[in-house]
């Protein structure tokens, strides 16, 4: 499952998230994971950080430990490394 579908399956919508670049780079990503306030789900902590477009333009979407680990196992795929995610730690 990618951001996408996790915030879909969850009815978030990402136009209350602050506009994200299209391509932010590694550093945008880890500096941002510092300001974003809470989990796009749950509020918690936030572990990652990702851009993610549900139609209301590329925004940033902080996710906790405990949404982010289905998330990991594709981060870990060769083929998707260079998907917009930034993991912390
Ligand atoms: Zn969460």
């Amino acid at each position: 499952m990618d951001v996408d579908q996790l915030l879909q399956r969850h009815d978030v919508d990402t136009a209350r998230f602050e506009p994200a670049p299209l391509s932010p780079s590694w550093r945008e990503m880890r500096d941002h994971l510092a300001l974003l306030a809470g989990c796009a789900l749950c509020g918690d902590t936030c572990l990652s950080v990702w851009v993610a477009d549900m139609g209301s333009g590329p925004r940033w979407v902080g996710l906790c430990r405990g949404h982010t680990p289905g998330i990991l196992s594709e981060l870990a795929a060769p083929t998707v490394l260079g998907r917009t995610g930034a993991v912390h730690g």
